[in-house]
């Protein structure tokens, strides 16, 4: 029997629902891959054991760069016949898994990619470089709407994709209808599927769309998160202000425990630093917010911790986007057999029933939890970061 391909120039997690927090409830199979889950540990540069580019890839110059840059680590790059790589399926899903999760695909964006969608509360629009992660975190929003094995997706097209922003430039919602954000201009999220630093040192791409951002003059921003600290290559490139780099933090019993293969916090704050005295814009993705035991105390520390952090940038310019824990059936049964021995707390019956856009039911914290988080969450950031902007609660 041969054995089923996974098609690389399809989407990773297709977009039904679009946003990727509101992920479709639909029963889905699950792995039992715990195995497979690294602890959480120090983030060292992820060098991918297996690098496959289709055809189309190289045919754009952005591709062969990624392949040189790759094949410079010493790793070689197998040119696929066509779109579909086959190899990764393993005996066991356990093994599908690991395989995928160690493979880079050099693809050109599929057409569904390049219409871009809003993707608020974050910005008005997102547009992707690659789709998805070699990390590990035990709450990923991309794990209910994976479709196949997650295999990295890397796009060769970036010029076209860059080029193509253009037309969407002056549109969008959140500028237009939130004061505070109006200096922004219209926003562009470039981590919706992926996190940037995770593949940069392959890709050469943000860095790329950063630089786009600081020579097109016009009121627009280029918008990424990470959960990694390697942000040398961006100290000194001309950004002109027009790109905010969020740094995703979280408080020590979640981050020490359920972000395997990502950057630790207190590395994260130093690149903030970094990024900040480099004259970025920069930010906090507090996300996701878990109530666990002594929240208050183990948010304040961290609070503390980006204190000390920002201390004496000069004109710094530091939001916060706040974002609390949820998930839906589909992410819970996807999450559960990837880690079924995380702590996460995903139980149903202490949580609020919500329906999502097209119907699907994600699981909230409670009115009154929701409460408490916010009114907590938005006088320590007033008392101890006051130059601080909270750009939204969800
Ligand atoms: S770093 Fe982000 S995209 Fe990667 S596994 Fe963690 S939550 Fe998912």
């Amino acid at each position: 029997m041969t054995e089923p391909a996974v098609d690389v120039d399809q989407p990773l997690a297709p977009d039904t629902p679009a946003a990727p927090h509101s992920a479709s409830g639909e029963a889905v199979r699950t792995f039992d891959l715990s195995a497979v889950a690294p602890p959480a540990r120090p983030a060292r540069r992820w060098t991918p054991r297996r690098v496959v580019a289709t055809p189309a890839a190289y045919d754009h110059a952005h591709g062969r760069r990624i392949m040189a840059r790759v094949e410079a680590l010493g790793i070689e790059v197998e040119r696929l016949a066509a779109n579909r790589l086959t190899g990764v399926r393993g005996e066991t899903d356990r093994e599908t898994y690991a395989r995928a999760k160690a493979t880079m695909a050099i693809v050109v964006s599929p057409p569904a990619r390049r219409k871009l969608q809003p993707i608020a509360p974050s910005a008005d629009w997102r547009f992707d470089l690659a789709e998805g992660c070699p990390a590990h975190c035990q709450y990923c929003y991309l794990a209910g709407s994976l479709s196949g094995p997650p295999v990295t997706r890397v796009y060769a097209d970036l010029d076209d994709i860059l080029a193509g922003l253009a037309a969407y430039a002056g549109h969008g919602t959140i500028t237009s209808r939130r004061a505070a954000r109006r200096d922004e201009g219209t926003t562009f999220e470039a981590s919706c599927y992926t996190d940037p630093l995770a593949l940069e040192h392959l890709t050469g791409s943000w860095r790329r769309a950063v630089e786009h951002f600081g020579g097109w003059d016009a009121p627009v921003q280029l918008r990424w998160t990470t959960k990694f600290d390697d942000v040398a290559s961006f100290v000194g490139l001309p950004h002109a202000g027009r790109t905010r780099v969020r740094l995703s933090v979280n408080c020590a019993p979640v981050s020490t425990r359920m972000e395997g293969g990502t950057s630790s916090v207190p590395d994260r704050l130093a690149a903030l630093r970094r990024l900040a005295l480099d004259g970025y814009p920069v930010g906090l993705t507090i996300a996701p917010i878990i109530a666990v035991p002594d929240w208050q105390e183990h948010y304040g520390l961290l609070l503390d911790q980006v204190v000390a952090a920002v201390a004496g940038v000069p004109g710094l310019d530091l939001t916060a986007e706040l974002i609390t824990h949820r998930f839906t059936p589909g992410s819970k049964e996807v999450l559960l057999g990837w880690y079924p021995r995380t702590k996460l707390e995903m139980d149903e019956e202490s949580r609020s029933r919500k329906h999502g856009k097209f119907g699907a039911v994600k699981y909230v914290y409670p009115a009154e939890t929701m409460r408490q988080l916010r009114g907590w969450f938005e006088t320590e950031i007033a008392r101890r970061l006051p130059s601080c902007r909270i750009l939204y609660w969800t």
